[in-house]
């Protein structure tokens, strides 16, 4: 064939953390020694609850088709989880179920982009936030949150990077990967400019439970945000439903319309079991939620103790999610026993994995080459030896 394929397609690049996942995986099942703290993926499994509500689902017939923005009955849930958790006032036809929180960033994106539009994205930002801004046509204009102001962008700087082609800013918090959380005051800041400005907010609080030293507080629940904010959230993170794929959108009357309509024609809706098992999550208690973030702050504790003692300069203590972004930059120009040199981050994660069998995501991936992004959403057994295997792996490089 000579005839061209998608141009915008092929000026985006593959998601390099679902790349890492499928190599770490793939060489698991052949039987090769690996280490993965590559994808965010709890390693807790989907509690009973909800595997019995899709059970159920199943064996009544909820197998046919839903409406496009999903059952009633979970966009229902959702509202009320979003009034009584959040304080916010999205009414169930405002919620639209997704195919996991990615959909939702997509779905936002795509109700919002004209080409050519600006989007703010703060960095370090998530791998998939600038591919599918310009996979739309839009431009993503970075923002870079300073490490000693726990990568987090001020006021000043969104202000600064405002202008008449900015549509919106992608707002992530907590952070991946960076684990920053922004505090009320700081979100109440970036809401006045937000609304001084008149752009849009898209919201992904897809960790917002995994928070340890501080409180979360949702960036639509300031005033005159939630007319101009589309919240993103779903189950993967919160509920490991990581496979099931379901998350939800929240937006303004408007906006929720218009991506009832994308999706009407996309995807036409998420697995109606998938909606019937986020039902039974947002119904069962917070328990098992409780005890996951619980075991992640030790997690991170143990992470950071580690990490001080291998790295020469220090990590910033994630305040939420469950990744360390720890900085590398220090072994750069050194080289590996091969005789190879260490350029930045995807060669160290490179060899990392070829001479240690360890999977980590390299911080270019994110918009910060100086770094690198372990989760630690794994087993106590797998973070040691993660890093036994990554104090290895530096230890040998001259
Ligand atoms: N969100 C997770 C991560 O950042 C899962 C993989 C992905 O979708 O990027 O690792």
């Amino acid at each position: 064939m000579t005839r061209p394929l998608s141009e915008r397609t092929q000026n985006i690049a593959a998601s390099l953390t679902v790349a890492i996942d499928t190599l770490a995986k793939q060489m698991i099942a052949e039987g090769k020694d690996v280490v993965s703290l590559g994808a965010g993926e709890p390693d807790f499994a989907t509690p009973k609850p909800i595997c019995e509500a899709a059970c159920k689902a199943i064996h009544e017939g909820k197998t046919r088709y839903t409406p496009p923005v999903g059952i009633l009955e979970v966009r229902k849930a959702v509202s009320e989880k979003l009034a009584r958790e959040n304080g916010l006032h999205y009414k169930p036809e405002q919620i639209i179920m997704t195919s996991g929180a990615k959909h939702a960033v997509f779905n936002s994106l795509a109700a919002l982009v004209n080409p050519g539009d600006e989007v703010i994205v703060p960095a370090p930002y998530w791998v998939t936030y600038p591919e599918l801004v310009k996979w739309l046509g839009g431009k993503p204009v970075f923002v870079q949150g300073k490490r000693e102001n726990d990568f987090k962008i001020t006021a000043e700087q969104l202000k600064a990077a405002c202008n008449e082609r900015t549509k919106a800013i992608l707002l992530n918090n907590p952070c991946n990967p960076t684990g920053s959380v922004y505090s009320k005051q700081e979100l109440a800041a970036l809401a006045r400019v937000i609304v001084a400005e008149d752009i849009y907010c898209i919201s992904d609080e897809v960790y917002e439970y995994f928070v340890y030293d501080t409180e979360f507080t949702s960036a639509a629940a300031f005033e005159g945000m939630e007319e101009r904010t589309i919240v993103i959230n779903g189950f993967s993170k919160s509920h490991c439903m990581t496979g099931w794929r379901i998350g939800y959108n929240a937006a303004p009357a408007p906006i929720a319309k218009i991506i009832g309509k994308i999706q009407g024609q996309a995807t036409h809706h998420p697995s109606n079991i998938a909606q019937y098992a986020a039902l039974g999550a947002l119904s069962m208690g917070m328990e098992s939620v409780n005890a996951m973030r619980a075991a992640f702050k030790k997690r991170r504790d143990y992470m950071l103790e580690r990490a001080s003692k291998i790295l020469k300069t220090p990590a910033n203590a994630p305040q939420g999610a469950f990744y360390l972004f720890a900085p590398v930059s220090d072994f750069y120009g050194t080289k590996t026993p091969s005789g190879k040199t260490i350029g930045g981050s995807v060669e160290l994660c490179q060899y990392l994995l070829e001479s240690e069998g360890l999977a980590i995501v390299p911080g270019a991936a994110f918009g910060d080459d100086s770094c690198v992004r372990f989760s630690y959403a794994a087993s106590d057994e797998m973070l040691q030896k993660a890093c036994d295997r990554f104090k290895r792996g530096l230890k040998n490089l001259v």
